[in-house]
């Protein structure tokens, strides 16, 4: 929006807010929505080619062969990450490259994220708004407040959100991670692992793949 907050205005309440452009706005709610702002200073003053952050290829080396980066200052492939998974993955490629094993590609991440507020269960993993090629599953109980939206495309979970029952988060995420064919599963999907029942377990149910397992 190109404005940025001085001032949240008022006593004991909030009465409106000033923006740096003098500019304000009457309000009785603030809402706060940040984002991440990489910290690239000392990047640019040694002259390192940055963009929104520091520019990185798949050995997550910057465009002097001399120095790598990883975190949430980079730039890769046009995405940078301001959650801890994707800083590890992009931290075991550079250290195979500092090793000099050197085979060792970072392709970007597919992150998942819960919201950590007592009393508030969301979950938002990979593309949760979808485009023209996708199509949405949506289960919404408004009185029990829970909300269920999975982003398909070609059959497979391209992103998810979940409010009010984040159950089953880690499990979609799997899936989707693992591009798994959920063509056979599609009507129960929204229901849960737990609702599968005996379809998309290879016609076996969780309970007998547990039992597998032991006896293996
Ligand atoms: C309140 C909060 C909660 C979060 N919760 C989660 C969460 O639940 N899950 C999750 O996955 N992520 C979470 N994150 C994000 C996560 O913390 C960051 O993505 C991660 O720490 C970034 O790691 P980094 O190593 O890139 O940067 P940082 O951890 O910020 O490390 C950068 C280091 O560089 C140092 N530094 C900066 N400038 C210089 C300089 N000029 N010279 C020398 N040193 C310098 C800094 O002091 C700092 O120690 C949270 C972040 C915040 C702020």
């Amino acid at each position: 929006m190109q404005a940025e907050t001085s001032e949240i205005l008022g006593e004991n309440h909030v009465t409106g807010v000033r923006f740096k452009d003098g500019l304000k706005i009457p309000a009785d709610l603030v809402v706060m929505a940040v984002g991440i702002r990489p910290n690239i200073e000392l990047a640019k003053k040694t002259g390192l080619y940055c963009e929104r952050g520091i520019i990185v290829n798949d050995t997550l080396q910057t465009y002097d062969p001399r120095i790598y980066a990883v975190g949430e200052c980079v730039q890769h492939r046009n995405k940078q990450y301001g959650l801890v998974a994707p800083l590890f993955e992009q931290a075991k490629v550079c250290a195979n490259h500092l090793a000099n094993l050197g085979y060792s590609l970072y392709q970007g991440s597919v992150t998942s994220t819960k919201l950590k507020v007592t009393g508030i269960d969301l979950f938002s993993a990979g593309d949760f708004r979808g485009n023209e090629n996708t199509d949405e599953l949506v289960f919404q109980d408004p009185s029990q407040g829970i909300y269920k939206k999975l982003v398909i495309e070609d059959n497979r979970i391209k992103g998810a959100v979940l409010y009010g029952d984040t159950l089953d988060g880690a499990w979609y995420f799997q899936l989707m991670r693992d591009s798994v064919d959920i063509s056979g599963q599609r009507d129960r999907l929204l229901f849960g692992q737990a609702h599968l029942g005996n379809s998309g377990h290879g016609e076996t149910n969780a309970q007998q793949r547990g039992e597998e397992r032991m006896t293996a």
